[in-house]
């Protein structure tokens, strides 16, 4: 009686078939994530792991199901034993960007590549299927944008016109920063701030040179040199906002030579120097740039006298010895004996806080 009403456990779990009881099959393309890698390892355990089998096996069903370039792909990596390495060496190899003319320029300038050089490189680049140099005619050209207008080469100077300088790099600037004057199209007006001085260097070699034009009565020499530099420092606009900044002041990057000259320098020549330069100070104009059709950007300029050294410092304050302060006139005997720091010798000079030095 008590065996009649047993039932067998085995029976029990055989009847029991996936179709009838439990969740149903999904295919594989609604299936998620995880079902859909344990369907594709049954698959692949079923048929003994065996990946030229299942790939071409995988081959029969793209062709079925007309998905051409499937079939033809999974075709091409049972024939070709090199083609998946290949493919996957060309999708993760990225392709190579071309250089734009201005930071070719900057390369062949950096590196100090002459002509022959540049264009070697440039040809074994692309021999080398990489054709990222752009020809030589296009680096000059972009070099010559980097001239100003107007420079004036002589036997014993060379210089630029201060205006022609300014014009010349306010627009460089407002191209470099055209993403800014995009951003915001309220920007009519700007103003470009400026440093300038002067310096001369002494005791170079003296070769043979004959000159023909003689500087103030005295001759030519090039054992000395006086050299007029501006750097840009930053651009706001009318709203005080800072479009540009120069990062590195000090850096002779952004060192914009405005004169040379063969000269020595003396006390005179620097306050010639500086009289022209305020001239053409005094003179300048704003310059109008014509950012698109329907919008001019109008630059002004602020110059300052700030990149000059001690000894022209004390001839422009008029201060006699390098031993006085320049910017009170204070002699060294004056400052032993004063005890009261407050006192009028210590009251600036007219106009000698100027040149911050
Ligand atoms: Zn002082």
């Amino acid at each position: 009686m008590a065996s009649k009403i047993t039932i067998p456990v085995s029976d029990f779990e055989n009847s029991k078939t996936p179709q009838q009881v439990g969740r149903r099959n999904l295919s594989y393309q609604n299936a998620g994530e995880i079902l859909k890698r344990k369907l594709a390892s049954n698959l692949a355990s079923e048929s003994d792991h065996d990946t030229s089998l299942l790939i071409h096996a995988a081959t029969v069903s793209a062709r079925k199901e007309c998905k051409r370039d499937v079939a033809f792909v999974l075709k091409e990596t049972l024939k070709t034993p090199e083609f998946p390495s290949e493919s996957r060496m060309q999708i993760q190899c990225q392709k190579p960007t071309p250089l734009s003319p201005d930071e070719a320029l900057a390369y062949l300038l950096e590196n100090t590549l002459t002509k022959q050089q540049y264009i070697s490189t440039r040809l074994l680049n692309k021999s080398h299927n990489s054709d990222i140099y752009p020809p030589y005619n296009e680096v000059i050209e972009a070099k010559l944008q980097c001239r100003p207008e107007g420079i004036e080469v002589m036997e014993n100077t060379a210089q630029v016109l201060l205006q022609n300088l300014l014009d010349h790099t306010a627009q460089r600037l407002i191209k470099l920063q055209s993403d800014v004057f995009k951003e915001f199209p309220d920007i009519f007006k700007i103003k470009l701030i400026c440093s300038y001085g002067f310096d001369g260097t002494t005791g170079h070699s003296a070769y043979k040179q004959k000159y023909e034009t003689e500087a103030l009565g005295t001759p030519i020499s090039d054992q000395s040199l006086f050299v007029t530099s501006v750097i840009p420092i930053q651009i706001i606009d009318s709203f005080d906002r800072h479009i540009w900044i120069n990062r590195a002041p000090q850096s002779i990057r952004f060192c914009r030579p405005l004169k040379i000259e063969l000269i020595k320098e003396t006390a005179v020549h620097i306050m010639m120097e500086k009289n022209q330069l305020d001239n053409q100070i005094n003179n300048l104009t704003p310059f109008t740039y014509k950012y698109d059709e329907n919008r001019d950007i109008e630059v002004s300029y602020e110059m300052h006298m700030t990149l000059i050294d001690g000894k022209v410092l004390n001839v422009l304050t008029d201060t006699k010895s390098t031993q006085c302060c320049p910017i009170c006139g204070v002699s060294p005997t004056q400052m032993l004996k004063i005890s009261n720091f407050s006192s009028e010798t210590f009251v600036p000079k007219v106009k000698a806080l100027q040149f911050g030095s």
